[in-house]
């Protein structure tokens, strides 16, 4: 039995995470869910956004299944996503993008797989005012280089490991000479010592309009937190928008899965939410547990129900009246 620590999250996140945790029980997969609290839910509960027990939690279990959490724009406590990412070290945020045979896109074979460093860089949360009437702000940008090389250590293992051809980094390293040049130079010492990888460099902008125009030139992509925020969002409108595009936060001893897209407010209450993304993130939970046929079965099933694209939520068939438990049930049946 492998213990998760299971936490809704807000918005969309108890409606989506139902049916994740539905479709996981009814594959086979032996889990214990310890359920926890963290973001708005967990604040107007106990008045704090990451409560102790979450964090009792999962420091004994390792492995986390999160629904979003919503974070106020501009005011309100610092992101909870990023306080557990730093906490737990999970440096390599792992975001696949791939093109669905019934999904249409402007392309139908887009295979990417961005690797976000997921703990420095813009989002370190050292930002503050230089003045009492709060006028001018700075953000720092942390970039070190034992952090750059773990990241980017990674994605070349992963294109290893998962027979992937070629490694992309995307920087800015022609005007953040010094933070972006370190993580620069970095995947370039790397990328010497997997010969067996191809290996390219884009400057950030130009790679968005690479990747908009000819999105099959890449493969795996690393590059530093916010541009990986923002590209793994372009890489999920090419297939198909966020309901589809899972993620895992990895680190040496702990991991943490959750959907890239966030809590949704604008369809919160209004059963449209596309489960899609977090039972894929739930299925690189159980291959990360080792629950490999589990895996596979979960998989099967949400591409025959994505693919027939009947049982789909509007995101995917604007002519659906199929909401976010109907959805899951569907995913569920198909894997019987
Ligand atoms: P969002 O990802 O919540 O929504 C963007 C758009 O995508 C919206 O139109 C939404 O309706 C749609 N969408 C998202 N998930 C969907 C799903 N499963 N099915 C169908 N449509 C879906 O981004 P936002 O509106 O910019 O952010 C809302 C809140 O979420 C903010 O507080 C933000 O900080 C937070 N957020 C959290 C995470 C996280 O917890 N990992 C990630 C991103 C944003």
């Amino acid at each position: 039995m492998h213990k998760v620590t299971l936490i809704k999250g807000d918005g969309i996140g108890p409606s989506i995470m139902d049916e994740a945790v539905k479709v996981i029980d009814a594959s086979g997969a032996k889990i214990e869910w310890e359920e926890a609290y963290a973001g708005m839910s967990a604040f107007e509960k106990f008045e704090t956004p990451l409560p102790d027990d979450t964090m009792i939690s999962f420091d004994k279990t390792r492995v986390a299944f999160k629904g979003p959490l919503t974070t106020v724009v501009g005011t309100g406590f610092r992101s909870i996503n990023v306080a557990l990412r730093q906490k737990y070290e999970l440096y390599a945020n792992v975001r696949p993008a791939k093109s669905w045979e019934g999904v249409k896109t402007r392309y139908d074979d887009v295979d990417i797989v961005i690797v976000r460093e997921n703990t420095e860089g813009l989002y370190s949360g050292l930002e503050h005012y230089l003045t009492s009437k709060k006028d001018i702000a700075e953000s720092l940008a942390v970039v070190t280089r034992s952090g750059s090389q773990r990241v980017i250590e990674y994605a070349f293992k992963y294109a290893r490991d998962n027979n992937r051809k070629k490694v992309t980094v995307c920087h800015k390293a022609n005007i953040l000479k010094y933070t972006q040049g370190i993580f620069l130079d970095v995947a370039r010492e790397t990328a010497a010592r997997y010969p067996d990888i191809q290996f390219d460099e884009k400057i950030v902008d130009a790679a968005c309009m690479h990747m908009v125009m000819n999105p099959q030139q890449f493969d795996v992509v690393v590059t530093t937190n916010m541009f990986g925020d923002i590209l793994s969002d372009l890489t999920a409108g090419l297939v198909g928008g966020l309901g589809l595009i899972p993620g895992a936060n990895i680190g040496d001893d702990a991991a943490l899965f959750e959907a890239v897209h966030g809590s949704a407010p604008d369809i919160t209450g209004k059963n449209l939410a596309n489960p899609a993304a977090v039972i894929m993130a739930g299925v690189m939970m159980l291959n990360h547990l080792g629950e490999f046929d589990a895996a596979k079965r979960i998989k099967t099933a949400i591409e025959k129900v994505v693919n027939e694209g009947r049982y789909v939520t509007p995101d995917l068939n604007p002519q659906s009246k199929v909401g976010t438990k109907e959805m899951g049930d569907a995913i569920v049946g198909a894997m019987a």
